[in-house]
């Protein structure tokens, strides 16, 4: 019998090799914690007749080849049961509501003149600057805002937002945290504004959401797995992962607490770096060991609101801006998707972010309930007498922290990891991207495609390289 590949997290990366793998005829078998496949993309149930996500969870449409492939590749999974929506986000900023990505028209109109001619003469002076003087190879997040938006226009919508999830001043952190919105600069914005061809990777301005819930979308994919004969092992925990000259020969996995062991080909984990070094036995050497640990990670604390109400707001996702707001955002699911909660009631998504084992972090879930509520009846959206309930979830690694010379440890531990022939880390956590749900889709389909088509090795380092941006770091 032919060893399967193993994936360890039936995540979007996850279930998308494995997904793929199945699809060209080879064995898989996938070990995932959870009770469902999704990871954070999960579709959740709270009680009869109401469905969500962690935040809702929209699937990408990008302008570019790459995207539409992917797109049209998942999509084909939904036999047209999807809808595909215009990006409904905003900004709430001095009791005002912005666009986002910025209109530079609505900016212009909202902010006033005098803070528009300040946008406008802080960008021009900061184009002038950086053209003089380009930037340094080791750039900071505040750095990057101030050179391509600005310092008016960078504090006044990243710059304060930013330090209020992270937690630590921008100039901490590196310029690669813009990885995001790195394409997001005034000259784009304006091409967009007069309808010009601005760079197809500046942010995307369509999704789709699949009528399920977005859950449904990887839960399809499991079942393409188990239909040609793959395994998915729910409550399945990867415990250790033996290697012998070289390559895994073995995955261990804990079910129903007995200890289950599944001799492989090759192996792909999405678990956090700083998760899966541990479990390589013979082990790695302590010092490996601590270099995954300082690969640091914000958390986030979601605070659901049950509202008695049709709908609160009209758009998809609200940033509060100001430091007033100790949550960053909301999200109300049902302008995503009208069809996973009941007609008369919705549900506010509050994301509040904090650090692993903070007094935030700790704090009563009734604690956070009220300071969701709080913030949201200081905008003047709700008042408390409609919030039904609230529950509490709380993700743990949420936001890959990029401090200033993350790279060279990311790099060093990649490589060594790299050294494991047939060891595969891929996704959010895998690679400590901050990154989305279509991203880690095409990793997964392009590291099944890599397999299947037995390319060299080196082939997926340089892909790996790219991604995250590594290429160079080695040498440095
Ligand atoms: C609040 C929030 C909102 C977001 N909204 C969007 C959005 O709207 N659109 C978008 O594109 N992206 C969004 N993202 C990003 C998106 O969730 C991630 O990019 C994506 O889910 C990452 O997929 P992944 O497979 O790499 O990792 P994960 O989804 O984290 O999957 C990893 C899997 O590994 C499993 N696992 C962990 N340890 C073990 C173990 N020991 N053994 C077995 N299994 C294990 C986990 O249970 C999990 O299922 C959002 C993220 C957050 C936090």
């Amino acid at each position: 019998m032919v060893e399967p590949i193993v994936v360890i997290g039936g995540g979007p990366a996850g279930i998308s090799a494995a997904w793929q793998l199945a699809k060209r005829g080879i064995p898989v078998a996938v070990i995932e914690r959870d009770s469902v496949v999704g990871g954070l993309a999960k579709t959740i149930s709270h009680r009869d007749g109401m469905q969500y996500d962690y935040g809702p969870h929209t699937f990408h449409i990008r302008e570019t080849e790459s995207s539409r492939r992917v797109v049209s590749e998942v999509q084909s999974l939904l036999n047209g049961e999807y809808r595909v929506l215009d990006r409904g986000t905003r900004l709430f900023l001095e009791r005002k509501y912005f666009v986002y990505p910025p209109e530079v028209s609505e900016v212009v109109r909202k902010v006033g003149l005098g803070l528009g001619l300040r946008i406008a003469r802080d960008y021009l002076s900061a184009a002038l600057r950086y053209t003089l003087n380009p930037a340094k190879q080791e750039d900071s997040f505040e750095d990057w805002g101030v050179r391509n938006l600005g310092r008016t226009l960078y504090d006044t919508f990243f710059g304060l937002y930013s330090e209020k999830v992270w937690g630590i001043s921008m100039s901490r952190v590196s310029s690669r945290q813009a990885q995001r919105v790195a394409k997001l600069n005034l000259k784009n914005l304006i091409l967009r504004m007069l309808k010009f061809k601005a760079d197809p990777e500046t942010y995307f301005i369509q999704y789709f959401y699949p009528h399920g819930g977005i859950g449904t979308l990887y839960q399809r994919m499991a079942g393409e797995v188990k239909a040609t004969g793959g395994k998915v092992h729910l409550n399945a925990r990867a415990t250790r992962i033996e290697i012998h000259e070289h390559k895994v020969r073995a995955v261990v996995y804990e079910h129903e607490g007995r200890e289950h062991i599944v001799p492989c080909q090759g192996m792909v984990s999405t678990l956090p770096l700083s998760v899966v070094t541990p479990m390589l036995t013979p082990g790695l050497a302590p010092a490996t060991l601590e270099m995954a640990e300082k690969l640091d990670y914000c958390s986030l604390i979601l605070v659901y609101l049950v509202v008695n109400c049709p709908r609160v707001t009209d758009y998809h996702w609200c940033y509060l801006i100001e430091p007033q707001f100790q949550s960053n955002r909301f999200a109300e699911q049902k302008n995503v998707s009208p069809d996973l909660l009941p007609e008369d009631k919705t549900v506010l998504c509050v994301e509040i972010s904090c650090r692993y084992k903070d007094a935030l972090w700790r704090a009563a879930d009734s604690d956070l309930g009220r300071l969701a509520v709080n913030d949201l009846i200081k905008m003047g959206i709700l008042r408390q007498e409609d919030v039904e309930e609230h529950f509490v979830t709380r993700v743990r690694r949420a936001y890959p922290i990029y401090r200033l010379g993350f790279e060279r440890v990311l790099y060093a531990l990649l490589n060594e990891l790299h050294q494991v022939r047939n060891f595969y880390t891929i996704g959010r956590h895998g690679l400590f991207m901050n990154n989305s749900m279509d991203d880690n889709v095409e990793m997964g389909m392009r590291l099944a495609e890599h397999i299947a088509e037995g390319e060299l090795r080196e082939t997926w380092w340089r892909s790996v390289l790219k991604w995250t941006q590594l290429a160079g770091v080695g040498e440095i």
